[in-house]
């Protein structure tokens, strides 16, 4: 068996603190905004000349959450209620043979902070602290395929939920200037449904918490109905 040895380029800012609560595909939700920084190494202005004519960029990267996790050759996708078995080539599962992922994001822009560069992307899926091994553009004529078969996930994820905020949830959202869309952000994370298939079952009112950005938010489901209660910003 072949051996190779890669290097990490940048890693990820992501809004997303937590695997829960992180959609399954780049793009669902588009106020996601993020960014690459790149490692010193790479940080030559020079390495992301002419990206900037490109909107949308496809990132290769290591699923390192659960990288030590293994793997196995059957799957069960959360798509499928998480009780059909489909092979792991099958599906964009994270427990793979290489635990490398692939998604395609939009790019914002270029900007150097703090001595570092960044490149600037949102509607992403990626956890906070994910390695990126490469970042190729995306190239329309030949990526986008609108007659490809999506077999079992043919179609974006379809929801029911509905979410609601409390008033002070309500007015902490309005009054975070450097977070114009946090309300949508948020509301739009819990219309996913982000909890794992086994607890959607359930008839009682469940109560959870989730990091995103620096905000701690906390919500009740009571059946398809997420209520926000309160949103804190961490220390
Ligand atoms: N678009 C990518 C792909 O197809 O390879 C990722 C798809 S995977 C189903 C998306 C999930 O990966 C997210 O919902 C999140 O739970 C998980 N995830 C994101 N970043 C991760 C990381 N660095 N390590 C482990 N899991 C991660």
């Amino acid at each position: 068996m072949a051996q190779y040895q890669f290097n990490s380029i940048g890693y990820i800012k992501s809004p997303y603190k937590q695997k829960f609560a992180i959609p399954r595909q780049p793009g669902l939700i588009a106020e996601a905004c993020g960014s690459i920084e790149l490692e010193a190494d790479y940080a030559d202005e020079g390495i992301v000349r002419g990206i900037e004519a490109f909107s949308h960029l496809w990132l290769v990267f290591v699923f390192h959450e659960t990288a030590d996790k293994g793997w196995s050759p059957l799957v069960r996708p959360p798509r499928l209620g998480g009780n059909t078995r489909k092979g792991v080539f099958a599906t964009r599962a994270t427990f793979r043979p290489n635990p490398i992922g692939l998604s395609v994001v939009k790019l914002d822009g270029v900007t150097r902070k703090n001595g570092k560069l960044q490149i600037l992307i949102s509607g992403l899926d990626l956890l906070d602290g994910t390695p990126i091994l490469d970042i190729k553009p995306y190239l329309p004529y030949s990526d986008a395929l609108p007659a490809a078969n999506g077999g079992f996930a043919d179609a974006a994820p379809e929801t029911m939920m509905t979410v609601s905020m409390s008033e002070n949830a309500e007015q902490f959202c309005q009054q975070q200037k450097h977070y114009p869309h946090l309300r949508t952000f948020i509301e739009k994370v819990l219309k996913q449904d982000p909890r794992p298939p086994y607890k959607k079952q359930r008839a009682d009112i469940q109560h959870y918490g989730m990091t995103l950005y620096e905000f701690n938010i906390k919500w009740t489901v009571d059946g398809e109905h997420n209520h926000v209660t309160e949103i804190m910003q961490l220390p």
